[in-house]
């Protein structure tokens, strides 16, 4: 299997909104809703195109892999 679930969309729960504003605009219906809030129902699908993490209006969506490229320009120092 493939060693990306930590590079998935993470939504914290607690500060989601559920305003479905990701869902709708997912490319690839990657996101679905749950009693009330956004979920990442089909994780293949995702492509981390960041649509959701730009548009959720409460900032509940996080992106690691945009960490995890920044961070990496500093690995070639060691
Ligand atoms: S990163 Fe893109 S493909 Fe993945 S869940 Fe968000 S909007 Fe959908
Ligand atoms: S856009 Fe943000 S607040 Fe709205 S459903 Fe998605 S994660 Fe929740």
């Amino acid at each position: 299997m493939m060693d990306h679930a930590n590079w998935m969309p993470r939504i914290a729960h607690s500060i989601c909104i559920g305003c479905g504003e990701c869902i709708a605009l997912c490319p690839t219906g990657a996101l679905g809703q749950r009693e009330g809030k956004a979920n990442l129902i089909a994780p293949s699908l995702c492509t981390y195109c960041a649509a959701c993490e730009s548009v959720c209006p409460v900032n509940a969506i996080e992106l690691p892999y945009l960490v995890v490229l920044v961070n990496s320009s500093h690995r070639e120092e060691s």
